[in-house]
């Protein structure tokens, strides 16, 4: 069963988010090789308690952290170690917020130093699928027209979408109906409606498309050992058009500052204000 989100309820999901997007941007000012995902772990859930917010990773479903830290082939889910990042990585970064009784639920993946072409390429292609998957997310539209936008781009550029790890409703729960998938068919699947809040979390592969659970229980690696990225964003269904309820552009300022994290050129197309 779908939960079509009040008004209300909307901002709440959107105060949690902008915590999240707090955390990441936390995160983005102190990236850098030599940093341990263990040290940018702390770092988020002390800027989460800070707001009087619970980090909603944390204890879900057994695991042990406020953030999902995963570099190159680890896709997601990955555990923060203390294995120091190095130049050249890529640091895909998963935040979850519970503040109010609702979750908020977004992710940016960071390129260490300087990239070769074709790693900050799989960051960009997938960062710009994002927004063409969020471009598609309007009332009337059905979720297959949002994993096909995103399915179609990816694919167009040569890289491959995960197929085992989708995106999802949010509210008072982290992971809702419906399940939005980053591959499908136009005009297939549920409708989208006013006050659905969804998740849109393109996980990209550099090579193919296959994963698997490494030998921790939680890390989702590729099975070429290629890297793969992943951004998200949670956004609401709204009359007045798209509504983006987590927030990049603090995280992006703090990477303009950050001389460790690559800086990615893409065009993000402008949506409908907020009604
Ligand atoms: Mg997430
Ligand atoms: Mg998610």
């Amino acid at each position: 069963m779908i939960f079509y989100k009040t008004d209300e309820e909307i901002e709440l999901i959107r105060q949690s988010n902008l915590i999240v997007s707090g955390a990441l941007a936390a995160v983005a000012a102190e990236l850098r090789p030599g940093i341990t995902g263990l040290k940018i772990d702390q770092i988020a859930e002390t800027y989460i308690r800070d707001q009087k917010a619970e980090p909603g990773f944390k204890g879900y479903n057994g695991f042990p952290a406020s953030l999902c830290i995963s570099v190159n082939n680890q896709v997601v889910h990955g555990i923060p170690s203390n294995i120091p990042f190095k130049e050249g990585d890529i640091v895909s970064v998963d935040c979850g917020v519970q503040k109010n009784g609702f979750f908020g639920d977004s992710a940016y993946s960071f390129g260490l130093g300087i990239l070769s072409h074709e790693h900050k390429r799989l960051l960009e292609v997938t960062l710009e699928s994002l927004y063409l998957g969020i471009e598609k997310a309007t009332v009337g539209n059905r979720i297959g027209d949002i994993g096909y936008a995103i399915q179609s781009y990816v694919e167009n550029n040569g890289y491959s979408v995960v197929r085992d790890l989708i995106g999802h409703g949010v509210g008072r729960d982290l992971h809702e109906p419906p399940e939005v998938p980053n591959f499908g068919r136009p005009g297939k699947g549920t409708m989208l409606q006013e006050g659905l809040v969804i998740a849109i979390e393109p996980m990209i592969n550099l090579g193919k498309k296959e994963v698997r659970v490494g030998e921790d229980g939680w890390t989702v690696i590729t099975k070429d050992l290629l890297p793969s990225a992943h951004f998200e964003h949670s956004i609401a269904v709204r009359k007045g058009g798209v509504d983006i309820l987590s927030d990049y552009s603090i995280i992006e300022e703090e990477i303009k500052k950050n001389k460790n994290i690559e800086q990615l050129s893409i065009k993000i197309p402008i949506f409908a204000p907020r009604n």
